[in-house]
């Protein structure tokens, strides 16, 4: 393509982007930082000591797609246990743009965000070397920086992941070993999980691990199917709890449970796209031809590469605030579609109602929920909220280990944490 043509073919698509609704403009959002945090008032000043532990230990939760706000559908007393007994961001956790989850899961376990972690969507092509990234992609060069379970096999101590991407990657100390490491199957049940993990605990304390993942795909299953106000949202969170009181309760019997340090997450939200806020690129077709084969994805996230010898460049930066830039895995032309937009090539009239995720981290429908109980939280404090990126310190300090460098704040945890005696 010309020179000329790639000029008109920039300003087309930035007017292609004002026209159909997509927005490059940075949202007002206010993202809580180390220096303006203030916790809330408690009367405890120090972490509580164990009791019948040798060493520190953190279970990392994650309930996919638990937007926040879930917690209030429907009664959840184990949840509301936790929360009334430990720390909680008082309005959610922020993920990170794009608010998918591959790339949040693993920035919470890194610190770091996707242009740094390199797992910059769910699904992409590292236009190098033309291979595909799935999320059933093992092979360790797709996956940069230092997971949680690597940093703490570096240090000598157990790490344990019942399911968590990322966690089947081979890489530098972690070999994800059998007796500690689940292949991914979505069919094993909650509780099973949670039985396994529990059984961690009946082991000599030597091979209890001292930091455990467990993973949910609910309610993020039922969120894509059916949008986050349906009634199967309530059964799926109250499902949720109904397990996280399984795990309650076994701690308890083993009387450890307030020996663990439990960190619940999610990793993204939801939000209904019933709205009929749908686009197709066909239609602009008489502005500009944006054929199938440049599209990498369509939403949340449109991402269009062309193909060499066009070299499009965007005038106006994508917001510094989203972080989604200096890694060549990422698309050149990102729309940043608004909340509840689709995007399709065609008018194929097969309109969904469902729910989506992966927009914009300043929409409050993506934010998440963020709950510490344990030793090293405070009960009945609440924080602002802030950035999953910060979870890597944070479970660092707890083990009283070393991390690696990361996005995130070092002092942070500070600030979340009740500091040893
Ligand atoms: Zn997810």
């Amino acid at each position: 393509m010309a020179r000329k043509s790639v000029v008109s073919f920039t300003s087309l698509i930035e007017l292609l982007l004002i026209l159909i609704g997509i927005s490059i403009a940075a949202a007002p959002i206010v993202f809580a930082n180390a220096n303006t945090l203030k916790a809330s008032y408690s009367v405890e000043n120090v972490a509580r000591p164990l009791v019948k532990l040798k060493r520190p230990v953190v279970i990392l939760i994650s309930s996919d797609g638990f937007r926040f706000g879930y917690q209030f559908k429907t009664p959840t007393p184990n949840i509301h246990r936790l929360i009334r007994n430990g720390t909680e961001a008082e309005t959610g956790l922020i993920p990170v743009f794009p608010t998918l989850t591959f790339p949040n899961h693993y920035s919470i376990v890194t610190g770091l965000y996707p242009a740094y972690h390199g797992i910059i969507a769910n699904w992409f092509t590292d236009p190098n070397s033309g291979e595909t990234f799935t999320k059933r992609s093992q092979e360790p060069h797709w996956w940069l920086g230092e997971p949680l379970w690597q940093t703490v096999v570096k240090h000598g101590l157990i790490a344990a992941t019942y399911f968590w991407p990322g966690s089947e990657v081979k890489k530098g100390s972690w070999n994800c070993p059998p007796k500690y490491c689940q292949p991914f199957n979505k069919k094993v049940p909650f509780e099973e999980r949670v039985d396994t993990v529990l059984g961690y605990f009946d082991l000599p304390s030597d091979e209890i691990p001292s930091f455990m993942t467990v993973y949910f795909q609910d309610p993020d299953s039922q969120g894509h199917r059916v949008g986050p106000d349906h009634p199967e949202i309530t059964e799926a969170v109250a499902n949720i709890d109904r397990i996280i009181g399984k795990l309650i309760t076994g701690l308890e019997k083993r009387g450890v449970f307030d020996d663990v340090n439990i960190i619940m997450v999610g990793d993204h939200g939801m939000v209904g796209t019933c709205d009929g806020k749908f686009l197709y690129l066909e239609d602009l077709a008489p502005w500009i031809e944006i054929p199938e084969s440049w599209v990498q994805s369509y939403y949340p996230l449109l991402a269009i590469r062309p193909p060499a010898g066009v070299s499009p460049a965007i005038v106006e930066d994508f917001p510094a605030r989203l972080h989604y830039s200096a890694n060549y895995r990422i698309s050149p032309i990102i729309g940043l579609l608004d909340e509840g937009f689709m995007v399709e090539q065609r008018n194929l009239s097969q309109r969904t109602c469902a729910g989506a995720h992966g927009y914009d981290n300043a929409y409050f429908s993506m934010r998440t929920i963020f709950i510490g109980h344990g030793p090293k939280f405070a009960k009945g404090r609440k924080v602002p909220s802030f950035e999953n990126v910060q979870i890597y310190n944070m479970v660092t300090s707890i083990l009283n280990i070393q991390g690696a460098s990361n996005n995130g704040t070092a002092s942070f945890s500070n600030f979340v944490l009740l500091p040893n005696r």
